[in-house]
């Protein structure tokens, strides 16, 4: 089994086998090499102390990444290579870090404490696989599976919890019934993970191929990260709409959704006030009305919990507020859309319509060609540049004032009404027609104050 090492990899191999110690290529660069897939980035893994490393390698900058458990990232040709010598973890009484870490001669102790026998697997030209743990065969089974003792591994890292479920979906691999009973079962040493670490788990699952599965599967460590979402589990939506509870809807539209992170994290949390605002008609029709700002108010509060940054945040927010909203097939409409949202987020939210739709019961698919019609029309309207913001207004503040009206607050209205009568078509975006309108405008407003 070769693997195609790039010439920076081969190059640091090399020259540590000429100071006389062991070096392989390790963990997820192999399992990615071995799957097909191209890997992030490169680890290596030697037998070299850290200060032979940086001895053998002193022709390249390096940087002291982590020197106390052994790492060193070598910039060598532009790729940042990190190297980390043998080492077994002890302790982890915090249920994140080892407590102390111990160097090692041997290769196998270090591949024993990584998390998964497919990221367990070392290489290099000489030796080839090194694969202590079954990786291979379990690549071949597509198989998530712990080094050693689930439970420990889960108590000694409870991160490891979160990096199955992420891997699972982007790989779209199983989790082998041992792990994934333990995980399941350890899941409350997640609150021992920092908010970072779990966002960007999460935000890796719901960028993964294989989303659904995993969230299906895992509903309670979702909720023990997430427990906005738990009231959605298995709750009957009892409408012709809907073939799916409102959880294995929101599920389903997360998959059918392109991998956007902030696309996929909308539609997470789209219907989770559903439940909160469930009511029955006189027929027994369930009724969800008003459960977009419920839905709003869990996700402020998750996002916030999590440190989503502003800009991700206020997009989500948005596409949730309006998941369910009218968008007509009008160039006014797109107009006033595209004022409120800009394209990237117009664009993010006729995503979110589409994938909630098919999430739907089928027989309401043929929203999908309306959704198209409504993108049709945006590339329109957006490759006439059509005006909808301040910007592409034919006229601005200085030349208001030109035409004789004071600056101060009265002038931001006036702009904005004459905005908002260009993008609602009453109006032609022309400078000599915006002027005569605003002196209009300005004479009606002294004549109402005087
Ligand atoms: P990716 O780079 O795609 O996230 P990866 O498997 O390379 O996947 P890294 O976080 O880059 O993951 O870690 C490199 C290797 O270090 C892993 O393949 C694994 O062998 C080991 N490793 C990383 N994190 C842990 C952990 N929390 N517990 C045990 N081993 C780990
Ligand atoms: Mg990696």
């Amino acid at each position: 089994m070769a693997i195609a090492l790039p010439p920076e990899v081969r190059q640091a191999l090399r020259m540590l086998h000429d100071g006389g110690y062991q070096a392989y290529a390790v963990g997820g660069c192999v399992r990615d090499s071995l799957l097909g897939r191209v890997p992030a980035d490169w680890d290596v893994t030697t037998s070299a102390a850290p200060e032979q490393v940086r001895r053998l390698l002193s022709a390249y900058p390096v940087i002291e990444t982590g020197l106390k458990h052994g790492t060193l990232t070598v910039r060598i040709g532009g790729r940042p290579l990190e190297i980390t010598t043998y080492r077994v973890d002890m302790g982890g009484r915090d249920h994140r870090h080892p407590d102390a870490v111990r160097f090692t001669p041997c290769l196998t102790e270090d591949l024993a404490r990584r998390d998964f026998t497919v990221n367990a697997m070392a290489y290099n030209e000489e030796e080839g696989l090194i694969d202590r743990f079954g990786g291979q065969e379990d690549l071949e089974r597509r198989l998530l599976r712990c080094v050693g003792e689930p439970d420990r591994r889960f108590e000694e890292d409870a991160l490891r919890i979160l990096r199955a479920l992420r891997f699972a979906s982007v790989l779209d691999f199983a989790i082998d019934e041992a792990s994934a009973g333990s995980l399941v079962r350890k899941r409350g040493l997640l609150v021992h993970v920092s908010a970072e670490r779990v966002r960007e788990e999460l935000l890796r699952l719901l960028r993964g191929t294989a989303p659904a599965a995993v969230l299906r599967r895992f509903p309670s460590v979702i909720g023990t990260v997430l427990p906005e979402l738990t009231a959605m589990v298995g709750f009957d939506q009892n409408n012709p709409h809907h073939l799916y509870d409102v959880y294995e809807h929101t599920i389903r539209s997360v998959e059918a959704a392109p991998p956007d992170p902030v696309v996929r994290t909308a539609l997470l949390f789209h219907d989770s006030g559903k439940p909160a605002s469930y009511t029955e008609d006189e027929q027994g029709v369930g009724h969800f009305r008003g459960h977009a700002a419920v839905s709003l108010q869990l996700a402020e509060q998750a996002l916030a919990r999590l440190k989503f940054d502003k800009a991700s945040s206020v997009r989500i927010l948005a596409l949730i507020r309006y998941h369910d909203a009218a968008v007509s097939p009008t160039p006014a409409s797109l107009r006033r859309w595209l004022n409120r949202l800009g394209e990237e987020g117009l664009r993010q939210l006729l995503l979110v319509k589409a994938a909630d739709n098919l999430a739907q019961h089928p027989a309401y698919h043929g929203r999908q060609a309306e959704i198209r019609r409504l993108e049709t029309l945006l590339d329109e309207v957006l490759a006439q540049r059509q005006c909808f913001s301040l910007t592409d207004l034919a006229v601005n503040g200085r030349d208001l004032q030109a035409a004789g009206i004071p600056a101060g607050p009265g002038m931001g209205m006036l702009l904005h009404t004459l905005l908002e009568d260009v993008i609602e078509g009453r109006c032609e975006n022309d400078r000599q027609v915006l002027l005569s309108r605003a002196a209009l405008l300005f004479d009606t407003q002294r004549e109402g104050n005087a």
